[in-house]
């Protein structure tokens, strides 16, 4: 088995499930839900999104809002002053240039305030099929711990790397599971190499620092 298959073969045991954790019920939520998760947790983002989206759920109404009131629905949140003003701004392109719709193409979303790469391709691939693999902190770390990209690459290699390597028909699902196996089990600070069933073919040189 390579490298890959056996890495595809343990995620899809450890993790089968994986999915966007961040809470929303429509393309403009997950859309808003993305910008906001920039360099926080999704948990985080979670807890302000109910009130936020209760105010302000449509285009529309996050373009007619003030933006010191968004900012105090979402200042629990990293970066959240200039978090309220994109959403804003994202919410008055969308009214003005699209119809009050999310586009579902790349280089329409990436035209809007506070969505680059990453954040197009989450919102293409999980609200619209579109194939993409997004490459988050998660991402890059694990791929470069499981060998399948370098840890001097960059966030575009990564993932040019891992959509050459990976069936394009999986790349939705295995976005989700290598945030998992990241968020959960590979660890940045304390990963779980005692109990990693790819700790053989695991190229993280301090591995053996983690086994009891
Ligand atoms: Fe991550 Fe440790 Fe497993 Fe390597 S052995 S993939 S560092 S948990």
């Amino acid at each position: 088995m390579t490298r890959i298959e056996e890495v595809l073969r343990t995620l899809d045991e450890m993790f089968p499930n994986a999915n966007v954790e961040l809470n929303h019920t429509n393309h403009f939520e997950l859309l808003i839900a993305v910008v906001l998760s920039a360099q926080t947790t999704d948990v985080s983002v979670n807890k302000v999104s109910p009130e936020l989206f209760k105010r302000f759920g449509t285009p529309e109404k996050m373009d007619q809002a003030d933006v010191k009131e968004i900012e105090s629905l979402i200042q629990s949140i990293g970066l959240y002053r200039n978090k309220a003003k994109n959403i804003k701004m994202l919410a008055h392109e969308l009214v003005t240039k699209y119809h009050s719709e999310v586009p579902s193409n790349r280089d329409a979303l990436e035209s809007l305030p506070g969505v680059g790469r990453k954040t197009a391709n989450v919102v293409l691939s999980n609200a619209f099929g579109i194939p993409a693999l997004a490459v988050d902190t998660h991402v890059a770390r694990v791929s470069a711990r499981l060998g399948l990209a370098s840890k001097t690459d960059s966030v575009l290699e990564i993932e040019h790397k891992l959509m050459k390597k990976i069936p394009k028909e999986r790349w939705q699902k295995v976005h989700h599971q290598l945030i998992f196996f990241g968020r959960y089990h590979c660890l940045a600070r304390s990963p779980k190499c005692d109990q990693c069933p790819l700790y053989d073919l695991c190229k993280y040189e301090d591995k053996s620092n983690y086994k009891k």
